[in-house]
């Protein structure tokens, strides 16, 4: 009842883009907010919840007030297993993601994103032959502006939502017109007890509610993909892609065809991914020559497969997003030439053994660029003669450019996270950009 406080108390834990998105969504359909953060609330955020009049807590959570909610609204970054989210669930208190919620107040035609790789890629892509287009849609979830804040105030026709398995732990009815489910590799096992088929598990909830009349895109040749579809019932239309019908030049799909030649996404993840936007763009019936204009046009977002500059004759690339096994297989798998590549950080448990024989068969020299790479030494000092240990991005490059002969490529695809000599992997690509540009100079 929207006039007993305590029912229509709405509470938000996290006060980042999503949390002050939900915030301005639940204040705009009349509940009572209240945004909580255990630590600090970036300043932007403070000013936009100061803006709106909504309250807001940081360093703490008020548990009492928090109890007393009808709702509460989680960051994906705060995991299910703190106490507190325990208490609220034991309290008989719904905990849902700011995905769940913003999908009750819109009516658009979602297109959903997931997987372990490839999401960004794939899903700001699918966004822009939307834009292209001139049809009225807006990028959002685990990327850009917050979903709810976008239907709060500018409500577009169509999303493109990038979702991660985080998000997809706390939505219940959440219902896209298009779901996408590109690739399952182990990532994340901390927050899923170490068991794969819980991961797997938080990414079919995409498709939870999705029915006959919905569209499923996804990868036909992931073997854990398949292993749990095989014994799941798949109620939308399905689409499998496998890795994409690519001549080198031509990207095949049904009857037509999409030239590739100043395409800027190279490699076979990403015509694969390619394959799925325009999937998807083709079921909402987009036309071809849109695609094609789109795909001539597209930037990708940086730090994944980024040609960063070509001196004397060896091009260096930033792939520092490339944090887990599975994408440096495919940075390394993408390169023709040869490769003095820049590896290592904090290891999250790496099985290295599916990249031995990409860097067999391309690896001339390696650069480790992480605080302990005993690991990476194990296995790769065997096959590879030049292999050295660093803890700086611009010595790393200062040493890989010793090893690259005209010709060759310096592939920074770490494999690894970057927080044991970086804030981030944005921080650890822009140390390695700059080092590179450097080296210009
Ligand atoms: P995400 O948003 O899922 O992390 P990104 O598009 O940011 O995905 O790409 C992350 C890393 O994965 C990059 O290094 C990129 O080159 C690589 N990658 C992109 N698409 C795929 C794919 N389909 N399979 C494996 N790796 C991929």
């Amino acid at each position: 009842m929207m006039n007993d406080q305590h029912k229509t108390l709405i509470s938000i834990l996290g006060g980042g883009e999503s949390g002050v998105g939900a915030a301005i969504l639940a204040q705009k359909e009349g509940f009572e907010v209240f945004v909580s953060d255990f630590g600090t609330i970036k300043d932007q955020y403070k000013q936009k919840l100061n803006r709106y009049k909504i309250p807001f807590e940081e360093g703490q959570h008020t548990k009492e007030k928090i109890l007393a909610s009808k709702e509460v609204i989680k960051s994906p970054g705060i995991p299910d297993s703190i106490a507190l989210i325990k208490e609220i669930k034991e309290n008989g208190i719904p905990v849902i993601d700011e995905i769940e919620f913003a999908f009750r107040y819109s009516d658009a035609t979602i297109i959903a994103i997931t997987g372990s790789n490839g999401k960004t890629t794939t899903t700001t892509l699918t966004h822009h032959i939307f834009s292209t287009g001139n049809y009225n849609v807006g990028l959002a979830g685990n990327i850009g502006f917050s979903f709810a804040e976008q239907v709060a105030t500018q409500a577009h026709t169509y999303y493109i939502l990038e979702l991660s398995s985080f998000q997809l732990d706390n939505i219940h009815s959440f219902q896209p017109q298009i779901a996408m489910l590109l690739n399952i590799t182990p990532d994340h096992m901390d927050r899923y007890n170490y068991q794969l088929e819980n991961y797997i598990n938080a990414k079919l909830r995409i498709i939870r509610n999705q029915t006959e009349k919905n569209d499923f895109i996804y990868n036909d040749e992931d073997e854990n993909l398949l292993d749990v579809l095989g014994r799941t019932k798949v109620l939308p239309r399905t689409h499998p892609i496998k890795r994409g019908n690519f001549d080198g030049r031509f990207l095949s799909i049904g009857k037509s065809q999409f030239d590739t030649q100043t395409f800027c996404l190279k490699g076979e993840h990403n015509m694969f991914n390619t394959t799925c936007a325009i999937t998807a763009a083709k079921i909402v019936g987009v036309p071809d020559e849109i695609i094609q204009r789109a795909m001539d046009t597209f930037v990708n977002v940086p730090h994944r497969l980024e040609v960063v500059a070509t001196l004397d004759d060896v091009q260096y690339i930033n792939d520092s997003k490339a944090t887990n096994v599975d994408a440096t297989y495919y940075a390394l798998k993408a390169q023709t030439k040869s490769i003095v590549w820049i590896v290592g950080g904090t290891d999250k448990g790496n099985d290295y053994s599916p990249l031995i024989s990409q860097v067999e068969d391309k690896v001339k020299a390696i650069i480790c660029l992480g605080k302990d790479n005993t690991k990476l030494l194990e296995v790769f000092s065997p096959i590879i003669k030049i292999i050295e240990e660093t803890q700086s991005a611009t010595e790393a490059v200062q040493r890989a450019k010793i090893y690259a002969e005209a010709g060759d490529v310096v592939l920074l695809s770490p494999a690894c996270a970057s927080f044991d000599l970086f804030k981030n992997y944005e921080h650890r690509g822009d140390c390695f950009k700059e080092a590179v540009l450097h080296l210009k100079s």
